[in-house]
């Protein structure tokens, strides 16, 4: 078993021995203040050294959004990170972005981020970007139309993020999926947070591929009008500012 697979098999222990904590509860006071007032650019990170750091979660989209929506979420890591663990965790919102735009098959993306160091106030928490998947690897709650992800880390597999953002914003789903998959691979991200694909599984179940109940597709579709399948097409860029 090479260490990568290893490494997953024990993110699926982990998660496996999390589910039932991770997403009791879903009431909290903090509203989410979506669309924090993208900055114009020109704050802090003007360093040189790009953002091609080393992480492998390849470059940016450039793709045509079309009508797809856009999601402006403020990015609040928790730690006093490094402006090289920043340059990472905005790959990692890159990387993502890509999910999302796959997950809702081109109907919608992550479009200005802000990422900011050193803070417990954002639509999305970062406990500590390259700290350890912990228990619970992640949550989301969920008041008034808003939502509040939390991250226990920057590391967490890409459909870790879209699980809670499907309970956040994608359906929003208020309960769990954690039996839809098979032998084989994954069928939804609001199954599994580490399913069976590993790293950067991105799909919503519907009423064709379900194992489950929830037939997650139904509700995108009439939350959000969506078509499924969607137009596709390449991820469109999602710019990251780093305060
Ligand atoms: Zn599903
Ligand atoms: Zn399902």
């Amino acid at each position: 078993m090479s260490t990568t697979k290893a490494f997953h098999r024990l993110l699926i222990v982990i998660v496996v021995l999390s589910l039932t904590l991770v997403f009791a509860g879903c009431s909290k006071k903090h509203k989410s203040s979506r669309g924090a007032a993208s900055t114009g650019g020109g704050t802090g990170s003007g360093t040189g050294t790009g953002t091609g750091t080393g992480s492998g979660t390849g470059p940016n989209g450039t793709g045509d959004p079309g009508g797809a929506k856009s999601l402006d979420l403020t990015w609040a890591v928790q730690e006093t990170a490094s402006q090289a663990d920043l340059e990472y965790m905005a790959d990692k919102i890159k990387f993502y972005n890509e999910g999302l735009w796959e997950g809702t098959e081109g109907q919608a993306y992550l479009k200005d981020q802000t990422l900011v160091n050193g803070s417990s106030d954002g639509n999305v928490i970062v406990r500590v970007i390259k700290g350890p998947i912990s228990n619970p690897p992640a949550a989301c709650k969920t008041s008034g139309g808003g939502f509040q992800i939390t991250l226990c880390s920057g590391q967490l597999p890409r459909q870790g993020f879209l699980h809670e953002l499907g309970h956040g914003w994608v359906g929003p789903f208020y309960s769990e999926e954690y039996n839809c998959l098979n032998a084989s691979e994954g069928v939804c991200v609001m199954a599994m947070m580490v399913g069976l694909s590993g790293e950067g599984y991105s799909k919503w179940c519907d009423p064709t591929t379900c194992v489950e109940s929830q037939q997650c597709w139904n509700l995108m579709q009439s939350t959000h009008g969506w078509a499924h399948p969607g137009p596709g097409g390449a991820a469109p860029a999602c710019n990251v500012t780093i305060q």
